[in-house]
């Protein structure tokens, strides 16, 4: 029993201390990411189905490790906001998507909205309306083709305060979303007390919205929701034709997901603008 009792001890140990390294190093190579500029975005445009135009593009954010190739967020945010890297890293994904979406419009391209994501942690921060306020004068985009999506999680501490930059946000002109809508922990409450413009139906409802009548009478009640409250409302996820249809029968217009596009490289995006009218 004791020799057991110590081999189980001994595993355990350098299991923890594996894990403990690894995450060392990663934090390590992360510290290094934005200066060595790894960092990149791809952007996946929302369509609005009936008029088949783009409305607007979401920037999510890539990790090009020299060694490693590209990392998708889920594996290094969570260990960013940990550290609290999140804000430089954030920070940077702010200001680059502003100047690429105002670089489209010098190109000649019609304006669209580019949808960037935001850590709570980075909300939360004291100077988070003067870091987005920057990033719109340092590019020069006009505040209504910025939209931030933020989750419902943000409204678990300091409410008040989150009200607050909302509002000041809002009066600015930038649009706010709440994405992965009906995951989180938020009450009804919120959606009544915050300046937001827009839910975005959670991939997950979306999957197997076709055969799960529950999946289906979530999705349902989130639309009708949003329309009573004069909210906008896009499905993210949707992949098939199926899906497409069950959504356009409930008056869910703006629509993203693979069946039009992937997240794609900037320059790629350009030939998706080139071929469709925008907003
Ligand atoms: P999200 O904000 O819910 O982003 C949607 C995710 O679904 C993206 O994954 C996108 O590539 C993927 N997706 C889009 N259409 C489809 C589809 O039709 N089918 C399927 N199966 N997937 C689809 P991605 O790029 O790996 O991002 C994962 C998450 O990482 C994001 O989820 C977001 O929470 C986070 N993230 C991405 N970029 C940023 C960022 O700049 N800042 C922060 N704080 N979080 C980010
Ligand atoms: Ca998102
Ligand atoms: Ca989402």
């Amino acid at each position: 029993v004791k020799e057991n009792g110590k081999t189980g001890f001994q595993r355990y140990t350098a299991e923890m201390n594996d894990k403990v390294i690894q995450t060392l190093i990663m934090e390590e190579w992360l510290n290094r990411a934005l200066e060595e500029q790894q960092f990149l975005l791809h952007y996946q445009p929302q369509i609005e189905v009936g008029k088949s135009r783009i409305t607007g593009m979401e920037a999510l954010l890539r990790w090009n490790h020299p060694n490693l190739g590209l990392i998708p967020p889920g594996d290094f945010i969570p260990l960013a906001e940990e550290t609290g890297l999140i804000i430089s890293i954030g920070e940077w994904v702010l200001r680059t998507a502003c100047m690429q979406n105002m670089a489209w419009q010098q190109a000649g391209y019609a304006p669209v909205k580019v949808a960037v994501n935001i850590s709570p942690i980075q909300f939360h921060q004291s100077s988070f309306v003067d870091i987005v306020l920057d990033a719109l004068k340092e590019s020069g985009l006009d505040p209504q083709y910025l939209e931030l999506e933020i989750t419902e999680g943000i409204a678990m501490y300091h409410v008040e305060q989150v009200i607050i930059k909302l509002q000041t946000l809002r009066n600015h002109g930038v649009q706010i979303s709440i994405d992965d809508f009906g995951t989180g922990y938020s009450s009804l409450t919120y959606l009544k007390k915050f300046p937001i413009h827009k839910l975005k139906i959670a991939q997950e409802f979306v999957r197997d919205l076709t055969f799960d009548p529950d999946d289906a009478a979530i999705v349902q009640a989130i639309i009708a929701m949003a329309h009573s409250l004069k909210l906008g409302v896009i499905a993210e996820g949707v992949e098939t034709q199926e899906q497409l249809e069950f959504l356009m029968d409930l008056q869910c217009k703006e629509i993203q997901g693979y069946i039009f596009s992937r997240p794609v490289p900037s320059h790629d995006l350009i030939k998706l603008l080139e071929l469709l009218p925008s907003a």
